[in-house]
């Protein structure tokens, strides 16, 4: 027996902790442990073993118990979340703790598994006969009038009956248990013949199946990725091992899993933050038993357990919501890579506007690039999008004559349209028109946005709320007028240059409810003509085959911004929205206004296409040594005081050590140097050599812990950060 078991714990200190083994248990690598911490009890995780300690046997103290008959975080697994925990310098118990659902963080026994299966009670038949309810609690007590039905198979036909489900479960009138899940179910959709370039993808993937390789699937949105991805999936089935499908957003999550559910004919386990507890929990442990065969999931489920590992798909994978900006802050696509290496499993990451890094991989034979050029079934190609010049001409909040005409002719087609304007509110400024004061944010000294429907100003970046004056507080003139345009203005000027037809908005403030999203678009489904207008929310969700216009009405910004990734996104955003038109027959149109019509972003994109414009962005990446030909981290760091900041960033410049693989511009004030009332300031550092780059950042971390200034400010390291906000 080892003298000395190495735990991680839940604690934001980069280091393991010693402790005894337990008395008559083994305490494996990987399994849970009950340890005394300070006052209190905590759970831990065994990482490894050795032979002595560097604390006196007196301090040392012993774990007191075994929680689980077997480690839950097995080899792989723990070897790759104690790599994580390096290489994006965070805790090692901190990266255990993301890999648990939340259930299992605590010292409870393990949830049983099986699925959840709901059942109409006594008391649930009598209302049923009665009549006595309606809406989404009639259409669930009626799907279980003939027995009962598992969550699996509810969750598809009823995709919101997790509400009425609350409500009858509290009434009485239905009842959940845990029952055994299904060795199998049956399919009920039958997959379609592949066209050429998908069975090419799948050939490739299936040719690589137990081994690890990387696949780019670049292909536009309707191009028939997901089909690949199916396909894939029962070759790994068929084979009995588990497939990962990780996707950016929960919002997605519910359409893909009822197809996959619908296809494959065996039970889907979904993985996300908004899952209740329980329920996650169980998915986990189903994943880590090998029960679960398919599991999808957002960026924390790229901390699943695959014992059977046979596939990981990364959908969306350009997307920034793989990466925590937070606590931990690891990137899930790249994390999802690094197992799929030690797993031995081809990895296969889509995307209509693959990232940079990705193509850069690809470029360097990494990656193997598979391309699905065309759209399922229309052969009708996706839209050119087209630039409108706006210079000089009169706009009507913020929308050109030519826009407007095509909207006209949109509506008057019977077809619906999609404005595109990434500002909430009603105007991002209110200002005196008297003597020019403007509200302002006293915490983040930048303006309030005005909301007009809620009676408030916002400030969009801390979140402060303000009631709007009824006159200028500078001078008491009462000329207080709006300054440009955001989606709640737009929504108010498409209504009255547009009725009958409905305008119906999509921006966080109209999609607060869980399934506020989802209504919104269910209504358009039917294909009758209306404008959506709305945030960067809109470029993705529900097929909409009558849209056949789309516009933006500036992508100005995207070309000011001083973010070297501006360029990058601001593509991604022009293909992805582009994406939503003429998804039919009928073919559409695309419309981008702008100021800089000769800018060379937009032109590469016009005439050559995302591909080309990326391989242009890429040379520049390269001349200007920035990622992906690059290594970055940013230092991030606030304070109440000014002073703190500066006297801490002026440390950590002085603590870096002299290294040629080195370069930095020195302290920084943040892009926003004050926000929420705390002061920002940052450094910025980059590296050609990977290798080099860490062992530095590693010690320049402890370095920084030891420094009194540390003691005045919140600070925090990003590994490969991936906006510089
Ligand atoms: P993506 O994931 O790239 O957006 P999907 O796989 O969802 O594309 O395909 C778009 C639509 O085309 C879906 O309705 C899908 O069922 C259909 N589809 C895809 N591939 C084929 C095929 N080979 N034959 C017929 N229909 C297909
Ligand atoms: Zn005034
Ligand atoms: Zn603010």
């Amino acid at each position: 027996m080892p003298a000395i078991v190495r735990i991680a714990l839940p604690v934001p200190l980069p280091r393991l902790f010693d402790y005894l083994p337990p008395e008559g248990a083994v305490a494996e690598a990987g399994a849970r442990v009950l340890v005394p911490f300070g006052r209190g009890k905590r759970v831990g995780i065994v990482v490894a073993h050795a032979a002595s300690s560097s604390l006196p046997a007196a301090q040392l103290k012993r774990v007191l118990r075994v929680l689980d008959p077997f480690p839950l975080l097995h080899g792989e697994l723990l070897e790759n979340l104690l790599w994580a925990a390096d290489y994006w310098l965070g805790a090692p118990g901190d990266a255990c703790v993301n890999a648990l659902p939340t259930a299992l963080r605590q010292a409870s026994p393990l949830p049983e598994l099986g699925m959840e299966a709901w059942s109409l009670t006594d008391p649930g038949r009598v209302a049923l006969e009665d009549g006595s309810r309606r809406g989404g609690s009639l259409a669930l007590m009626q799907a279980l009038s003939d027995g009962q039905r598992t969550a699996d198979e509810l969750d598809p036909y009823l995709p919101r009956w997790r509400e009425a489900g609350r409500r009858l479960l509290k009434a009485g009138l239905v009842s959940r248990e845990q029952v055994p899940a299904p060795a199998s179910a049956t399919s009920t959709e039958s997959a379609p013949t592949l066209h050429p370039e998908q069975r090419q993808a799948v050939d490739a993937v299936a040719g690589h199946m137990g081994s690890f390789q990387p696949f780019l699937l670049h292909g536009i949105t309707g191009s028939g990725k997901t089909e690949v991805y199916l396909a894939l999936i029962e070759k790994a089935l068929a084979a009995g091992r588990q497939s990962l499908l990780l996707v950016p957003e929960i919002g997605l999550a519910p359409q893909a899993v009822s197809r996959l559910r619908a296809r494959l004919g065996v039970a889907v386990d979904v993985l996300h933050s908004n899952l209740a507890e329980g329920a996650r929990a169980r998915a986990w442990l189903r994943a880590r038993s090998g029960e679960a065969m398919v599991i999808l999931g957002t960026r924390s489920a790229v901390f699943t357990p695959l014992p059977k590992a046979g596939l990981i798909v990364v959908d969306e994978e350009h997307d920034s919501a793989y990466k925590q900006q937070d606590g931990f802050r690891y990137n899930a696509r790249d994390l999802a890579i690094k197992r799929a290496r030690s797993l031995g499993v081809p990895v296969v990451l889509g995307s209509a506007t693959p990232s940079l890094e990705t193509l850069a991989n690809v470029e360097a034979g990494r990656y193997l690039r598979m391309s699905l050029r065309e759209r399922t079934g229309t052969h009708v190609k996706p839209p050119k999008a087209e630039l409108v010049d706006v210079r000089g001409q009169r706009l009507e909040q913020g929308l050109s004559n030519p826009l407007l005409h095509a909207l006209d002719a949109c509506m008057a087609r019977g077809e619906q349209a999609l404005i595109f304007r990434n500002r909430r509110g009603y105007s991002p400024v209110l200002m005196c028109h008297a003597c020019g004061w403007h509200a302002e944010c006293p915490r983040c000294e930048k303006p309030l946005a005005l909301h007009r429907g809620r009676g408030r100003l916002l400030c969009h970046h801390c979140g402060l709320e303000q009631r709007v004056p009824s006159a200028c507080p500078a001078c008491d003139a009462d000329g207080l007028k709006p300054q440009g345009y955001g989606t709640e203005r737009l929504e108010e000027a498409l209504k009255a240059r547009y009725a009958p037809f409905p305008v119906l908005r999509i921006d966080r403030e109209t999609t607060r409810r869980r399934d506020a999203f989802e209504n919104l678009l269910a209504e358009l489904e039917d294909g009758r003509p209306a404008i959506l207008v709305g945030t960067q929310m809109l470029a993705k969700g529900h097929d909409l085959p009558n849209l056949t216009l789309v516009a933006i009405t500036s992508i100005d910004e995207g070309l000011h911004s001083l973010d070297f990734r501006a360029g990058e996104r601001l593509a991604q955003l022009i293909v992805q929205v582009a994406g939503r038109a003429g998804r039919a027959a009928r073919p559409g149109r695309v419309l981008l206004q702008t100021h800089q019509p000769e800018h060379p972003l937009l032109q590469g994109l016009l005439h050559r296409g995302y591909a080309a414009t990326c391989a242009l962005m890429l040379d520049e990446r390269r001349a200007l040594q920035l990622p992906p030909y690059a290594y970055q981290a940013l230092l991030r760091t606030d304070a109440r005081k000014r002073e703190s900041v500066d006297g801490f960033l002026s440390d950590a410049f002085r603590a870096l050590p002299m290294d040629d693989a080195l370069r930095t511009p020195g302290p920084m004030p943040a892009p926003m140097p004050l926000r929420a009332g705390r002061h920002r300031g940052q450094l910025l550092l980059e590296s050609d050599s990977r290798a080099r780059f860490h062992p530095v950042l590693r010690a320049w971390r402890e370095a920084l812990a030891a420094l009194p200034s540390a003691r005045r400010v919140r600070w925090s390291i990003d590994v490969d950060p991936v906006d510089l906000y």
